[in-house]
């Protein structure tokens, strides 16, 4: 069983050799009369939060970060290949937690969800029909609340999540632009993703580009990214705007968070600014399934994967996505079938 070993704590940026593969010789089963499943990897999910739990955590109770010495944890698909639970038999495709090996033994699976559907590429349940997808359908829809016309910024706007705020701020008749840190991926936006704008942040003041794409003012900020992002879109808000902080991908590597300074004009300009997390909306996910799945299927929808090939290469995938080496959806491929 190859896995995928979490080595040291990280300060700062975070490094491949933070992890390293080994084979362990383990041989893993399933206990009958336990509720464990043994399933086979076959996608992994790299995601922004996980470097939150490579962080040495002083609080001997909280236990969400990485167990050195053992494998990262994470979302991923798999295979059911043995189960003692009743919800789950040999065969059975699921979506949800899992560890980075070619087998998990999971003893508690209440973290896995039966796929259904599977007529689109299984990888997918690791972004557009997983914990992305979901985070960019209720982060957008429910804390958004947004209007047909209304003009929307997303940041990091061409990763697992962006992408799809994107595209559901189109179907639903706003104005949408966003911002990455590539000529690729702002070609990306315009090109494929539906935005009807894109600047390179890496490139332009971020208040001076803003104000160049929203002449009128941001109605929705979709925030990704946090410090001078956050600040640069508080200038360029109009009355009454909302402002959904679902990440600051730009502040998990810091040791000190970096300072707003514009916070004083939520006040000024009657903008609501509230923080989600995708889990609180995961009893909503057969909702979530039947919006989303008839667009993919009608291709109203489209998603952009990375594929990184293997458990060697899961390390370097991770760690991509602090330098935005990953174009899309980053995801591992483990097995195919
Ligand atoms: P992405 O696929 O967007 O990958 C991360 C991207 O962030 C990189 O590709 C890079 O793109 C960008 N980035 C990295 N460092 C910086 C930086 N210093 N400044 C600006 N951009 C940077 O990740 P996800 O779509 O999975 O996640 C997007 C955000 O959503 C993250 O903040 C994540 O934590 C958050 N999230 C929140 C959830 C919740 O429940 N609230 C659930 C899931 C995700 P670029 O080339 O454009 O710089």
């Amino acid at each position: 069983n190859k896995q995928v070993i979490f080595k040291n704590f990280v300060e700062g940026f975070p490094k491949e050799t933070d992890m390293y593969v080994k084979t362990s010789s383990i041989s893993l089963s399933v206990e009958e009369g336990s509720n464990a499943v043994l399933v086979k990897n076959l996608y992994l999910s790299c995601d922004p939060y996980m470097r939150t739990q490579m962080t040495l955590i002083e609080d001997p109770t909280d236990l969400s970060s990485f167990v050195l010495g053992s494998p990262v944890e994470g979302f991923g698909v798999a295979k059911v290949v043995d189960s003692a639970h009743p919800d789950f038999k040999k065969g059975d495709l699921v979506w949800g937690f899992t560890r980075w090996e070619n087998y998990s033994l999971i003893k508690n699976p209440q973290g896995l969800f039966k796929i259904n559907h599977t007529d689109v590429p299984l990888s997918y349940y690791t972004g557009i029909l997983g914990m992305p997808g979901m985070t960019a359908w209720a982060g957008f829809f429910e804390i958004c609340a947004p209007k047909k016309g209304e003009y929307v910024y997303v940041s990091a706007a061409s990763g697992a999540v962006g992408q799809l705020v994107g595209q559901f701020a189109k179907l639903m008749g706003c104005y949408v632009v966003g911002s990455a840190g590539s000529k690729e991926k702002v070609e990306l936006l315009k090109n494929k993703l539906g935005f009807d704008d894109a600047f390179n942040y890496k490139e332009e003041n971020l208040v001076s580009a803003l104000k160049r794409c929203f002449p009128k003012g941001i109605d929705i900020y979709f925030e990704n990214v946090g410090g001078k992002m956050l600040d640069a879109a508080l200038l360029n808000m109009r009355n009454r705007g909302r402002i959904a902080v679902c990440g600051m991908v730009s502040q998990y590597n810091l040791s000190k968070p970096e300072g707003v300074h514009n916070l004083m004009l939520l006040l000024e300009k009657r903008i609501r600014m509230e923080g989600f997390v995708v889990f609180d909306f995961f009893h909503q996910y057969s909702k979530f399934l039947d919006t989303v799945l008839p667009s993919i299927r009608e291709g109203k929808i489209v998603y952009v994967e990375d594929i990184a090939e293997g458990l060697e290469n899961a390390p370097a995938a991770l760690v991509g996505l602090f330098n935005g080496r990953n174009v899309g959806k980053q995801v591992v491929i483990v097995s195919r079938k």
